[in-house]
């Protein structure tokens, strides 16, 4: 199957007045050459190409879609708000039930900021961080992404050495690593940065071990430090509480956003009462952020979760998808690694450090009517039901068929 004529219409008129013909995470040129990059509609799990093409989507337009595309208790708390406006004057109400609901639903929050997305809301961690301790340095795993600002970029031209003079790198999963950070940023150091998770791209997915969790939290305890948890891309998925809480570790404060507001543009902070006043000081704002309308659809989503059916749905979705995965790559001869939590899948093959198996797979299933990622995790939804996951396997054995043939 090669790519539709609409798309390859589309692409060429992109190529001449969009930069690359497309930029950033969703830019398909850089994983795959069998992609649409073109999705016109979306409905539970399921997207559509502009041919018409219809795909089971295990990407949830990279982690926004936790309830599935156009869930319709989010539908209408988007038309029952557009009604009444959406960039008004000041702050709706219905901002103030939402940050009611989420400071009562994560542990670890006595406070919530509404922002757009996960950029806005890592800078005002760091710079509620800074304000609260008067000092500068920040520490940040190696690897990891925190968003795509000069200050966290982790590639890319056009970012200076000074952008980030003040970021200190340690080793995810090694306390050790961490100290020597903090010890390098002595008593400058205001923030620890950490995922819940290792998810960089390219590269397997790693839990985190729980005694660095605790680790880190000590070690913030002991310099006077605020420990950051970016669950921006976790957010929701494993604990409505926080990603942590299972650990027992609670972060100061938490950053959120990906599917907050189940694909309206959203990001929050919440934290502890002691960061009240910093976060109170700081200057941080932007045009859109009281928007009312991704501020509905997010009181609509977690009300939504808080049902509490979407979550045990999707761990049951991804442990279905992970043991089916393993039995077709079992049987075609192939090896490979699932890893990560189960709602957040990602799959790669043994003996394949430039990816071109993986990618070579993921071609194959974007083919035979399967969206997702030859390296970057991917996201399930509570509209992955056992069906949809026995259509997605039906789908993927002709993957493994075709890199298992090579
Ligand atoms: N932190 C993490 C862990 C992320 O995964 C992302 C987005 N991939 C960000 C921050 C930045 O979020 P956004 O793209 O919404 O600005």
């Amino acid at each position: 199957l090669g790519l539709g004529e609409q798309e390859l219409a589309l692409r060429e008129r992109a190529g001449r007045v969009i930069p690359g013909g497309m930029y950033g995470h969703m830019s398909v040129s850089s994983f795959s050459t069998a992609h649409p990059q073109f999705v016109v509609s979306g409905e539970g799990a399921r997207v559509w190409d502009a041919d018409g093409r219809e795909y089971l989507d295990l990407m949830c337009s990279w982690g926004p879609m936790i309830i599935g595309h156009r869930h319709p208790a989010v539908t209408a708390a988007i038309v029952d708000q557009l009604g009444r406006g959406d960039c008004l004057d000041g702050m709706t109400p219905t901002a103030v039930e939402y940050a009611e609901l989420l400071v009562d639903t994560v542990a670890a929050a006595d406070w919530a900021l509404f922002c757009k997305n996960g950029t806005d809301a890592m800078t005002t961690c760091v710079t509620t961080a800074r304000a609260a301790t008067g000092r500068r340095k920040v520490l940040v795993a190696r690897g990891a992404y925190h968003g795509a600002v000069p200050g966290f970029a982790v590639r890319g031209e056009g970012v200076t050495a000074e952008d980030q003079a003040h970021l200190v790198r340690y080793e995810y999963n090694d306390l050790a690593s961490a100290q020597a950070a903090a010890d390098e940023a002595g008593s400058d150091l205001a923030a620890i940065l950490v995922t819940p998770f290792r998810h960089d791209i390219k590269r397997d997915q790693e839990m985190v071990d729980p005694e660095f969790a605790r680790g880190l939290r000590a070690l913030a305890d002991r310099t006077g430090a605020v420990l950051v948890l970016d669950d921006v891309r976790a957010t929701h998925r494993l604990d409505l509480a926080g990603s942590w809480e299972p650990l027992g570790v609670r972060p100061d404060l938490s950053a959120w956003s990906k599917p907050l507001a189940n694909g309206q543009p959203l990001g929050a902070v919440t934290g502890v009462d002691a960061l009240r006043g910093a976060v109170g000081r700081i200057y941080v704002t932007g045009s859109f952020w009281t928007g009312a309308v991704p501020l509905a659809a997010g009181l609509a989503t977690l009300t939504e979760l808080r049902r509490g059916e979407a979550l045990p749905t999707m761990e049951r979705a991804g442990s279905r998808l992970r043991a089916g995965l393993a039995a077709q790559a079992a049987a075609h001869g192939c090896t490979i690694r699932q890893t990560g939590p189960v709602q957040m899948p990602m799959l790669s093959f043994a003996d394949d450090p430039d990816f071109r198996v993986v990618t070579a797979w993921a071609e194959a299933a974007v083919q035979r009517g399967v969206y997702l990622h030859p390296w970057h995790n991917w996201f399930l939804s509570s509209a992955h039901t056992d069906e949809v996951i026995d259509a997605i396997l039906e789908r993927t054995d002709g993957a493994f068929a075709v890199v298992a043939g090579r």
